[in-house]
């Protein structure tokens, strides 16, 4: 048996092409929501992951503002910016591109953001709106899952998940969102005993660690869904080889490129799951359609709430 794909790139397309027109109806109505990134340093995959996202923003038409603050850049100063951002009529969304420098405290300058134009749904309040089953902002790779979940149309109400992670970005929100949707939700972390045994037992397995190809097919229920949320680039042969050993398409591009990016979903797990998202191409192109979704939906809630019921 092999596992149907659930392809997050078909459906980022579909949620764009829903967008548009609620971009359109705030552009009459004389609103262009804006997003602005603030990259501090010179991290090269930051840089990456803020250059896609003014790409999408460029993609649908809305704004997109950068601040790009030095390395050396202090808590005091990214707070300025954080508040200069926050007093701006023109920007609907303010995202911190994570990691900050480590002189930085991340934290303080996350709760600076204006809950109201908290496009990632990381400020506490957002995630207890989300707590309250209230959700406003919601994290953009969690509300990700939830679509390639709903859109795939695989059942949610009284199915057993366990999300693998416990983090405030990725596992927190993820296991609220499927508690609100009616699932049995188990959280796992690095504590968690016989892990292989809590998430065999389960429909819906959500995997957010950050290691590579961990979950194998022991881990899962012939037939279970399996979401991939973990992105980690692999540069080790070793590691391919035994990652890749029955995927020799994937071991022939590692050896060509010197790495290559895999979940923590190992690939042979698709031969024994009902459904499974690949890596790349499952959930990371829906946490930037997400953050579009967000940026619109915080321009519309702050600046045009009429346009909103109009579209
Ligand atoms: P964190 O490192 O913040 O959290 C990892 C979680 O996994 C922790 O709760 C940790 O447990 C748990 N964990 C780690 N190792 C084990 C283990 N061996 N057994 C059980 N639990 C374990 O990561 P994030 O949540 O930020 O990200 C998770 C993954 O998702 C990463 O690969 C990241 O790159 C990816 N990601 C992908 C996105 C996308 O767009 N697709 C967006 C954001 C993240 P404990 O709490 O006990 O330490």
């Amino acid at each position: 048996m092999s596992a149907r794909i659930l392809s997050g790139n078909a459906l980022r397309d579909q949620i764009y092409a829903e967008l548009a027109p609620q971009v359109k109806a705030l552009a009459r109505a004389g609103v262009i929501p804006g997003l602005a990134a603030l990259l501090a340093g010179d991290n090269p995959a930051s840089r990456i992951y803020v250059r896609s996202k003014i790409a999408a923003c460029e993609k649908l038409g809305l704004q997109s503002f950068e601040i790009l603050p030095p390395a050396t850049v202090t808590t005091e100063e990214l707070l300025a910016m954080v508040n200069d951002l926050n007093r701006r009529e023109d920007v609907d969304g303010v995202l911190v591109q994570m990691p900050l420098p480590p002189q930085v405290d991340a934290k303080r300058v996350l709760e600076a953001v204006d809950p109201a134009k908290d496009v990632d749904g990381f400020h506490p309040l957002n995630l207890g709106w989300l707590v309250a089953g209230r959700p406003r902002l919601v994290a953009c790779t969690p509300a990700g899952v939830m679509e390639i979940l709903k859109r795939n149309s695989i059942p949610v109400s009284g199915a057993r998940a366990v999300v693998l992670g416990r983090s405030d970005i990725v596992g927190k929100p993820m296991a609220l969102l499927l508690m609100h949707a009616d699932a049995t939700v188990t959280i796992c972390h690095s504590k968690t005993r016989d892990l292989p045994q809590v998430t065999r037992q389960s429909d819906i397995v959500v995997a957010a660690l950050g290691r590579p190809a961990m979950i194998t097919p022991e881990f899962i229920c012939p037939g279970a869904t399996v979401i991939d949320v973990g992105i980690n680039r692999i540069t080790d042969p070793v590691l391919a080889e035994s990652i890749f050993a029955r995927h020799p398409a994937r071991l022939e591009s590692f050896r060509a490129k010197g790495s290559a990016v895999v979940g923590d979903v190992h690939p042979d797990v698709a031969e024994i799951a009902g459904a499974i998202t690949p890596v790349p191409g499952g959930v990371g192109p829906m946490t930037i359609v997400m953050l579009m979704s967000n940026t619109v939906k915080a321009a519309r809630m702050r600046r045009a709430p009429r346009v909103a019921a109009e579209v």
